[in-house]
């Protein structure tokens, strides 16, 4: 199965794509994780995507979508994935159809602008897998340290309160319109989901509509 998670930072991509790969037999690909990697090693790509990210913008297209066609190409992916974060615009959505990847499902994560605001702000992220957690509302059991592999959890830096409200409005501008693009050509895949309850009630709320 080809799932999309989408919806605005902070909506609960991360955390929904972790749940529905623990409990299920799917990886989960996520454009942003990809790019903090590239940072990580401090490649040619990640030195470029390091200034987009920081300012709250996109990566540019060309650049994304050779990180995620090369991706997609290995062996793990063949069967299905959830990809997370991609497509975030109107010409990475062309390149999906165009390779031929059509989704089975879209999931569409809503939340209020203050809400995502409020989780953005106390988030902390376990780098490797993806995983978050939130200072307040769902804290790890050890300050600062994963719950899985004790490694230690980090603020990323676009998640400061200036960056988010960029964050928002480019999600707005250019990524929202996607999700109405595949509202007019596949409607029946696309649900939106109420993301502004607890993780679990959201989780319970997604997994009607896995087939896998
Ligand atoms: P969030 O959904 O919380 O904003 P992500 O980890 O998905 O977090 O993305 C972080 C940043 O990485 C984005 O603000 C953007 O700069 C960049 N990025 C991730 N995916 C894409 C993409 N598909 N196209 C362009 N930029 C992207």
């Amino acid at each position: 199965m080809k799932i999309l998670l989408m919806g605005a930072p902070g909506s609960g991509k991360g955390a929904q794509g972790s749940l529905i790969v623990d409990k299920h037999n799917i990886i989960r690909i996520s454009t942003g994780d990809m790019l903090r990697q590239q940072i990580k090693i401090g490649s040619d790509i990640g030195m470029l995507a390091k200034k987009y990210m920081g300012r709250g913008e996109l990566v540019p297209d060309d650049l994304i979508i050779q990180l995620l066609s090369e991706r997609l190409l290995q062996q793990d992916a063949s069967k299905g994935f959830i990809l997370d974060g991609f497509p975030r615009t109107q010409s990475q959505a062309v390149m999906m159809t165009d390779q031929d990847i059509i989704p089975d499902l879209i999931l569409v994560l809503d939340a209020p602008d203050e809400v995502i605001i409020q989780r953005i702000c106390g988030r902390l992220t376990h780098m490797a897998s993806g995983r978050v957690y939130h200072e307040q509302f769902s804290p790890p059991k050890v300050a600062g340290i994963d719950d899985l592999t004790g490694e230690p959890l980090i603020r990323r830096e676009d998640d400061k309160f200036d960056t988010v409200s960029q964050r928002l409005d480019t999600y707005r501008r250019h990524t929202y319109p996607v999700v109405q693009y595949y509202q007019s050509i596949m409607p029946e895949k696309v649900v939106i989901i109420d993301a502004d309850q607890p993780p679990e009630r959201v989780f319970a709320a997604v997994e009607p509509h896995l087939h896998l």
